[in-house]
Order: structure tokens, then sequence, then C-alpha cells
């Protein structure tokens, strides 16, 4: 008997610990573990996703003769028990990048040394191991571009893992019920608004008709948040319903048919490896998913401020760029690029916010949140990250808002109380006259909220403290 223990890698497509279990046993034990005794429990949103992938992931794993077990708690407990009641010979699954998961993994090790029962760990949901990449001094890389260039070759076309045929299962394991898990939101239910469809076969799919339809133009618009130009395959990424190996050979295998890379595909795998360098910076510089990377942001002054960074939460800052996308994420569990780092700007340019409380937030309402991008996306914006963005470099929400949603189409879906505001004002009404404003309707203060902060003030005070700790 083996036990695949499934974790980020909810698949059965390209699923190297999944493949290998099934050539050498006909008894396979498929386990998911929800450990909420963590340092950091998944949050609300992707507890919706969780349920979902799981109910895909176990439809596809009966319909190839297999039930997937699932047990709440500890996962070196649940493990040592299962290691206990049945004649395992080994427990293979997935490298899990992340501190917590890393810990763990070396008391699962122990455990299974002490049994003489193999305990084996696929690569799979990176593209190259972060431990094998160096620069040319033999340290690791602080910056992308020379990650990139470096990356970028190793890569090639992976081979991809055929999804299985059959499962053998003999054993007739015991399983908890996923609808006793609680992880869909009750009373009230804020995921209803949620168009996602989690699960391998609807991620294959977003993916296929992505190639075909959407990439093209990735380069040139995936800075818009007014149009769908991105590939919102994030969450699916995450929770491993497709590998970033299946996603890189099949986009270079389109390519290769059309014989050119054109510019969108080769903008889409760049960032891509963006986020492979998240998964190096936080296996190679451990810690930095809890304090800065660059310490002369130990000395920076955050200020404390929970009326501002509830009105942040809510969308209710007067800036309406910073607010649509605040909404775009309460509403949806998701939020555009673009307007990520505009967001994270104000709260920690604009508001001088710790960026770990925003990280927070989006960790706990993102359906794509994952340790590795949001702490560095954070840091990054912040100016405390590796390769950060320059401390100079603090958005104007305003301009921002003009310049990535020209016609206003993004903030008039999401900020709909001054949709009707001219194209003129619709980043800017407290700039806009008074009659204008009453002929719409908007009532600043009441309808929409008055600018929380003053950005010209705010920038200055800004530069003025990175002066003092650079
Ligand atoms: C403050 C902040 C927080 C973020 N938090 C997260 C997070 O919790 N989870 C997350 O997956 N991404 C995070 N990102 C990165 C990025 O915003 C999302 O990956 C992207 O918006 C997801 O949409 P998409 O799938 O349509 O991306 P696409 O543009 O279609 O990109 C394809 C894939 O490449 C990866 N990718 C794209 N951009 C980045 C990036 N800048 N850094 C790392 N990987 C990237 C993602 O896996 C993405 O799905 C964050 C960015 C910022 C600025």
């Amino acid at each position: 008997m083996i036990i695949v223990w499934f974790r980020q890698d909810l698949r059965i497509t390209d699923n190297a610990a999944l493949s290998a279990a099934i050539a050498l046993s006909d008894d396979i034990l498929p386990l998911y573990v929800l450990d909420d005794d963590v340092a950091r429990p998944i949050g609300g949103a992707q507890r919706w996703w969780l349920h979902h992938s799981l109910l895909a992931l176990g439809n596809d794993l009966l319909r190839l003769g297999a039930n997937l077990v699932l047990k709440h708690g500890k996962s070196e407990k649940i493990i040592s028990e299962l290691l206990e009641k049945y004649p395992v010979e080994a427990v293979y699954s997935h490298k899990v990048y992340e501190p917590n998961a890393i810990k763990t993994d070396c008391e699962i090790q122990d455990i299974c040394q002490e049994k003489h029962i193999e305990f084996k760990q696929f690569s799979g949901s990176l593209l190259v191991e972060p431990n094998k990449i160096n620069n040319k001094a033999g340290t690791a890389f602080k910056v992308y571009t020379p990650f990139y260039k470096t990356v970028y070759p190793l890569i090639g076309v992976p081979e991809i893992i055929p999804a299985p045929r059959r499962i053998s299962q003999k054993t007739k394991f015991k399983s908890e019920n996923l609808e006793d898990w609680g992880l869909l939101p009750k009373n009230p239910n804020w995921a209803v608004n949620f168009a996602w469809k989690p699960g391998e076969k609807s991620a294959l799919n977003k993916l296929d008709k992505y190639v075909a339809e959407g990439i093209g133009r990735y380069q040139d618009d995936r800075d818009r948040p007014d149009f769908a130009a991105t590939s919102q395959l994030s969450a699916h990424l995450h929770f491993g319903e497709v590998s970033p190996r299946y996603i890189w050979s099949y986009i270079k295998q389109a390519e290769i048919q059309k014989k050119s890379i054109t510019r969108g595909a080769e903008g889409y795998l760049r960032q891509l490896v963006w986020r492979e360098f998240s998964y190096y910076l936080l296996n190679r510089f451990p810690g930095i998913e809890v304090e800065n990377f660059n310490k002369k942001f130990d000395k920076f002054p955050w200020e404390e401020n929970k009326d501002q960074l509830v009105a942040w939460q809510k969308g209710q800052t007067g800036y309406p760029i910073v607010d649509a996308g605040m909404r775009q994420l309460w509403q949806t569990g998701y939020m555009h690029n673009r307007v990520r780092m505009i967001v994270a700007s104000f709260l920690t340019k604009d508001l001088f916010i710790d960026w770990r409380l925003g990280e927070a937030w989006f960790w706990d309402t993102l359906v794509d949140a994952d340790l590795a991008n949001n702490v560095t996306g954070w840091q990054w914006v912040a100016g405390s990250g590796a390769d950060a963005a320059p401390y100079f470099r603090i958005f104007n929400p305003t301009l921002q808002g003009k310049k990535f949603d020209p016609n206003g189409d993004y903030v008039r879906r999401w900020v709909p109380e001054i949709a009707s505001l001219p194209d003129k004002y619709i980043h800017d009404p407290s700039f806009a006259p008074r009659e204008i404003l009453s002929e719409v309707g908007v009532k600043l203060g009441v309808t929409y909220p008055y600018l929380i902060v003053d950005h010209a003030w705010a920038r200055d005070k800004a530069l003025k403290i990175y002066k003092e700790i650079k």
C-alpha cells in the first residue's frame, strides 16, 4: 500500500507522486489532510475554493477507482496513525515550499524512517528547485532579471505525465465527510458572487481557451483592469489543479506548432517565472514571510490607524481605483495585479500602515492567496523586498486610475455610486464641480467618501521617512 498525500497538487494530470505510486502498488490510499493547527491556517476565501477543489478531485479519483480519504488534524499525527493501522510501504507527495510544510515534512520523514517506510517527495509545483539555482558568485539571486535569464533556458519543454487511466485500491478506507468541515461560508454567505469553477478540469479548459484566444494580447493589455486580459489561473496554480510545468509545456508546444513565440506568450512565461522567483526568495531567505527582507525597514515608523485600515478594507478611501480594487477583492476573492500594486502602495505609502496588515487581509480574502507570491508582492510594493520598487516610486492613485482604466469602466463596475460621473471626474470625484456632483446625485461624505488622506501630503511624508531610514 502507498499513501499519496495530496497537498498543493489537487490534480491527476502531471502528478508525479500519484503516477509513481500507481506504477508500484495495487493499493493506493489518496489522502488529503486539513491541518488548521499551523502558524497560518488557510484564509476564508480559500476555504471556499478548497471545498470545491476537493469535490472535483474526489470525483476524478472515484472515476478511476479510488476513494479520496479526508482527514482533519495535524498532518504528522494523521499520517502516523495511518502507518500504524495499515501495511503502508511508502508515503508519496509533492514538495510544498512553505516554512510550515517544510517543518512538518521533517517530522514525517523521522516518523517514516523509524518505521523503515519510504517518504518520497516529488518536484512538480515549481519549474525549478530553489536550492539548485545560484548566481555566478555561488550565492542566491536577489534581483529578478538575472534570475529569469538563468532559469528560463533550464526549463525547456517539460514532459507532462499523463493522467492515469485506473487506480487500484484494494482496502476500504474511512474518510471524513467534506460537508462536516464547514469550509463554505454560511450566515452570511459572502461567497455568493464567486463565479469561479475550482478543479482540474476547469483549470485545463481555462488554459486551453486562454492560449487560443487571450495570450496574444497579454503583454499589451495585462496592466488594464478594465479588460479581462490575464489568465486568472492563479488560484488553480496555487492549489496545483494545473502544474506550472503543464502550463509552460502547453504554451511552448502551441508556439512550436506556430513556429514562433509571440510577444504575449513570452510576456506570460516571464510572469510565471515571477512565481518561481517568489518561491525562490521564500526558500533562500527564510523568515521573509514575517520580516522585512531589507532590514532598514525595521526602523520604518508604521502607524496604527484602525479607522483608515477599515476604510481601505471596505473600499471607502475616496480614491475610486483603490475602492474598486478592494471591492472587487471582497466580492470575487480576486483583484487585478495592477490594482493590487495600487492598493498596496496606498496602504503602505499613503496611510503608513504596515505591509503585514495588508498581506493578512489579502490572505483571508483572496482565492489565490499564496504565501510566497503574497509576501513578496507586498514587500516589493512596500519597498522592503528583494529587487523592490524604489522607495521614491509612490503610486499616485488618481493618475494610476486614469492611465490604466482610461474610460473608468473598472471603477464604474465596482463603485456604482459614482458611475454616472463624466469620464473626466470618474477617478477624481473630489475635484468635480459641485453642479456636476449634484447633477449625477453624488454627495461627497454621504454617498461616496471624501478622500481619507491627501496624496500629495502623504507622498512628501513618505519621501522624508524613506530618506531617514535609507
Ligand atoms: C500586493 C500583491 C499581492 C499579491 N498576492 C498574490 C497572491 O497571494 N497569490 C498570487 O498568486 N499572486 C499574488 N500576487 C501576484 C499577482 O497579482 C497575481 O498572481 C495575478 O494577479 C493573478 O492573476 P492571473 O492569474 O490572471 O495572472 P496572469 O497575469 O495571468 O499570470 C499568470 C500567472 O503567473 C503568476 N504571476 C503573475 N504575476 C505575478 C507576480 N507579480 N508575482 C508572482 N507571480 C505572478 C501567477 O501564478 C499567475 O497566475 C500579488 C501581487 C501583489 C502586487
